[in-house]
């Protein structure tokens, strides 16, 4: 079987190396010729949305995915008309724009923070009369870790911060005091199978993942699972999803979701039997999902902007080093390593060296 992933960068690679042990061959779409997954895949270089390299894609996979969800929408519906892809074009649109994601979220019972849809400068003076200060202004479409955001502190700050957004349609939503912000991953089969990881903790500095931590146990799991299974069950969905909420004061508030693999269960490499890439390839092949059980401690630390000396890295006992083969540049995620360990005591000491190191390099 050979899958086709578009977008080749460390998702697609990690999924690649997931899917060798089950023998399946991979092909990926990336206008980079570089793309980190480009070297372990066959490769189609060029734009997601050229007709050519889309139909090759087509021909070639027996199915199709994705490692980013800001591919077109013709783009995943044109070739769902040639070849299976997973997850559906349906998921993708809900998930592009943050308006319909919100909207969507308070449909199926799931709360959000407040928000209003923006379109210029008296939107948004009106919205923030009953939203209140702090809140976010985001754009709808096309922003991730953190990008193209502006946080409002005070009413002095509106017309600057919409004329940040250059007329991008986007929305303003009330800032949460959370308490801890927590994922949900699962990952659900054609025939309606669903599995659930445990809860991530994820710590976030200037919008971006730092450091994400497996949650075993935790007092939140049923209500986030139960949020997770109306999504998958509405949306249709197969493979895994991602599903971003804040916890305030044991309340679950949705902040967004991701339709594909997410950094928040980088941890279920090592840290799972089996990881969230593994099960992506179960979900989207229709095959029975892995056990989502925990293996001890585990957690993820994201290397940002810099890499500390690789040396050092493999010298720490109970760390498991992932390059994405991608060159340094500020704010972009070149590597992560995942800490796992029976030890309690073990675990925290190597969780905190690697956060150390992961601060000293940081660029972002
Ligand atoms: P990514 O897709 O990389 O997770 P993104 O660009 O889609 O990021 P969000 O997830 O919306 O952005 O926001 C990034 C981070 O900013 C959140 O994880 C959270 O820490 C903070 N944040 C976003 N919205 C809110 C909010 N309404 N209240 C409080 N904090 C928020
Ligand atoms: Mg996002
Ligand atoms: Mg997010």
């Amino acid at each position: 079987m050979k899958v086709g992933i578009l977008g080749g960068g460390q998702l697609a690679r990690m999924i690649a190396l997931a899917g060798y042990p089950l023998g399946l061959k991979f092909i990926v779409l990336d206008p980079d010729e570089n793309a980190g997954a480009a070297g372990l895949s066959e490769h189609l270089q060029g734009a997601y949305d050229d007709p050519d390299l889309l139909a090759q894609l087509a021909e070639k996979a027996d199915v199709v995915t994705y490692e980013f969800e800001n591919v077109p929408a013709h783009v995943a519906e044109f070739l769902a008309s040639h070849t299976s892809v997973y997850p559906p074009a349906n998921a993708l649109a809900v998930a592009q724009d943050r308006l319909l994601e919100k909207n969507f979220f308070n449909e199926i019972g799931i709360g959000t923070a407040p928000y209003a849809a923006i379109d210029n400068l008296r939107d948004l003076q009106h919205a923030m009369a009953t939203i209140g200060y702090p809140a976010i202004l985001k754009s709808r479409r096309m922003g991730y870790d953190g990008k193209g955001q502006v946080v409002l502190k005070s009413e002095a700050e509106l017309e600057s911060a919409w004329h940040s957004m250059q007329g991008a349609p986007s929305i303003v939503e009330g800032f949460v005091p959370f308490q801890r912000e927590v994922s949900i991953i699962a990952a659900r089969r054609p025939s309606g199978d669903i599995v659930f990881y445990p809860l991530s903790e994820n710590q976030h500095s200037g919008g971006i993942l730092r450091v994400a931590r497996a949650c075993t146990g935790d007092a939140e799991q049923a209500m986030a699972e139960d949020y997770a299974r109306r999504l998958l069950e509405k949306l249709d969905y197969v493979g895994v999803i991602a599903l971003e909420l804040f916890d305030v004061n044991g309340r679950l508030l949705a902040n967004e979701f991701a339709p594909r693999v997410h950094n928040s269960g980088h941890w279920s490499i090592e840290g799972s039997e089996t990881s969230q890439f593994e099960n992506h390839l179960r979900a989207i092949l229709d095959l029975p999902l892995g056990s989502t059980q925990t293996r001890g401690h585990a957690a993820m630390v994201n290397f940002i902007g810099g890499l500390p000396d690789t040396r050092e890295l493999l010298n720490l006992s109970h760390a498991h080093l992932h390059l994405y083969d991608k060159s340094p540049r500020k704010g972009r995620k070149v590597a992560h390593a995942t800490v796992r360990s029976d030890d309690a005591g073990a675990f925290n000491n190597t969780l905190q060296t690697l956060s150390a190191l992961a601060r000293r390099v940081d660029n972002s």
